[in-house]
This record gives C-alpha cells, structure tokens and sequence, in this order.
C-alpha cells in the first residue's frame, strides 16, 4: 500500500494546496492530507476550523484521509506506516528549502521519499500567507480559496 503524507499548516487550505493533491492521487492509494501542529507557530484558524475545511473541500475522495500530528513529520509517517512525503515547488526559494528538508527526512525517516509537484503556472503565485494577508487587510481571498470555503470578511483588521 503507498501512503504518502502531504504535511502542511494550511492556514487555510488554498486552491494550490487542493489542485497538488488532485494531480497526486493516481501516483499514490492512500494521501494523508496532515496538518502539523506546531505550538511555537500561531496560526491565523484554529486547529479544528483548519481541519473542517480540509475535511469538506476532500469529502468526496475516499483516498484522501485528514490527520494532524504533533513534533517530527518523517516520526508521523513511520507511525502510520507512510514511505512518501508529498510536497509542492512554487519557485526557487521552496526547492532550496525543501531540499534540506527532504534530506533530512530521508535520514530520520529512515529513508521516506518526498516527492515534489511543481506548481501549475496558475496557482504558483498563491500561498496561505499571502491568503491571510488578503484576508486580514479586509480583500477578498475566495478566488484563492476551494469553493467549499466560505470565510466571512468578519475577520479582526489588524
Ligand atoms: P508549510 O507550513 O509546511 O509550508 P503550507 O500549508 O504552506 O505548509 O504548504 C504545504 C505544502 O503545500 C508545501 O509543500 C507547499 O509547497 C505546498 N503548496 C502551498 N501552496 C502551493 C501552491 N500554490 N501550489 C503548489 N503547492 C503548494
């Protein structure tokens, strides 16, 4: 069975983050869409509200399964027996990152796999920071949000 674990904050999930598990499925049986639960980073959603979104906008693929985990990502795919790790390359700046990521993972995780999707033209532009920046100024963000998000602009204007 190939599970990959496509590990994130997706806070919140963005259109980029639905179209690389879409052109991911027929690559793996299972994709654990995880949220990594890091207690030094804040997040703008909560944990559970972040989870909800994923759960409805992959309500439909029953291979696609949503989780979260706390500490290691390479000690959360060996606990539920994942060899891939899936991960988006927007630009240059992803590459150099995660390419040190992978490495290490690779070591850790007693040798996972990442396996990278370059971005579509369309969606290498958007990211949930710049989301959250749109959201947070008073914009509208739903053109880079899953029709199954509706975010209401009630949002606190820092
Ligand atoms: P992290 O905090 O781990 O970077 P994100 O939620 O920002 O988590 O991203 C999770 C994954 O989704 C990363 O591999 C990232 O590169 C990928 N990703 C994010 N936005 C896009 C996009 N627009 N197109 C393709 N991949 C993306």
């Amino acid at each position: 069975m190939k599970i990959a674990v496509f590990p994130g904050s997706f806070d919140p999930i963005t259109v980029g983050h639905v179209d690389m598990v879409k052109r991911a499925l027929p690559l793996f049986d299972e994709i654990v869409v995880a949220v990594g639960v890091n207690s030094t980073k804040k997040t703008l959603f909560t944990l559970d509200q972040r989870l909800e979104w994923i759960r409805q906008v992959f309500a439909s693929y029953p291979s696609v399964r949503v989780d979260f985990f706390q500490n290691l990502t390479a000690h959360y795919c060996q606990r539920i027996g994942a060899r891939f790790l899936l991960r988006g390359l927007r630009n240059g700046s992803d590459f150099d990152y995660e390419k040190t990521i992978s490495q290490l993972n690779h070591i850790v995780g007693g040798g996972i796999e990442t396996v990278f999707l370059i971005a579509q033209p369309e969606f290498s532009h958007i990211s949930s920071t710049i989301v959250r920046e749109i959201m947070v100024g008073g914009g509208d963000a739903t053109p880079f949000l899953p029709a199954e998000i509706h975010i209401s602009p009630e949002l606190p204007k820092g």
